[in-house]
């Protein structure tokens, strides 16, 4: 990149899931899971209300501790680190931003405890804010911004510390169709500059198809099938992927 549009990225880290279980109580998740996010990709974790998505994407990010078995980001073990050794940051779909602070601190928030010095938060808050399209609004709060603009400052906030790992809960289920659209776009094109291993989970097929290098397909906590989209739309694996997909039967 270079000086007049320079980016941020960052040497992205596989995610492996090796024999990760989950209960609430004698409520059971995730009854055992085997999978892993390659280092770069776009996956999309698909699957109805209630299956387990939320839960997967805390026990990555450390928000929740897994019942059993291992997590390994990069090289490194992490299942028993705090949230903030392990190279992860999060969008969550509600996005709470903090309302008395302005974009910009914000989006430094996260540096600035992580001792980041003033000068190197001003250059990395104003290269986030090109990015987003936030440049004109560092200064404002974010009750003064529309939807679309408070969720790209949540995009910011977690973007702007250069994790290897990027985590999305339904991050555009708030916004109007419009909006989504556009977001999804953007998305795209942050996640091709960036190029850290993002995992986004959506219930919405068209954003899954349009954004994933790879979809996981969830039913209950389970693998029903991980593959490219167009292997999955094309030969799903079960009738539950067809339905749920929407494959020509
Ligand atoms: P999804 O994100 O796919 O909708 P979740 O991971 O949020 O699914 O939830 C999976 C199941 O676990 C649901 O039945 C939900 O009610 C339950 N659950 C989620 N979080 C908790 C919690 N903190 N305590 C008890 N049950 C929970
Ligand atoms: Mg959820």
């Amino acid at each position: 990149m270079n000086a007049i549009n320079p980016a941020i990225h960052v040497a992205a880290a596989s995610i492996r899931l090796g024999g990760v279980t989950k209960s609430y109580g004698r409520l059971t998740v995730i009854p055992r899971l085997d999978v892993e996010f390659r280092a770069g990709e776009f996956t999309v974790v698909l699957g109805p209300s209630g299956c387990g998505k939320s839960t997967l994407m805390q026990m990555i990010a450390g928000l929740e501790r897994v019942g059993g078995g291992r997590i390994v980001i990069g090289e490194r073990e992490v299942q028993d680190l705090e949230p903030k050794e392990r190279g992860c940051a999060m969008v969550f779909q509600n996005y709470a931003l903090y309302p008395h602070m302005t974009v910009f601190d914000n989006i430094a928030y996260s540096l600035r405890i992580a001792g980041v010095t003033k000068g190197e938060r001003r250059t990395r808050v104003e290269l986030v804010a090109r990015m987003l399209g936030l440049t004109d609004y560092l200064g404002r709060k974010p009750s003064q911004l529309s939807g679309g603009q408070r969720q790209r400052v949540a995009i910011g906030r977690a973007i702007v510390r250069e994790p290897a790992v990027l985590l999305f809960d339904e991050p555009l289920s708030n916004l109007d169709a419009q909006l989504r659209h556009d977001t999804r776009v953007e998305l795209a094109e942050l996640h091709r500059r960036i190029g850290a291993t993002t995992v986004f989970v959506t219930h919405d097929q068209v954003e899954a198809m349009t954004l994933a290098d790879r979809i996981l397909i969830l039913n209950k906590g389970e693998i029903e099938q991980y593959d490219t989209p167009k292997a999955i739309y094309h030969n799903p694996a079960s009738v539950f992927v067809a339905k749920f997909i929407g494959s020509p039967p």
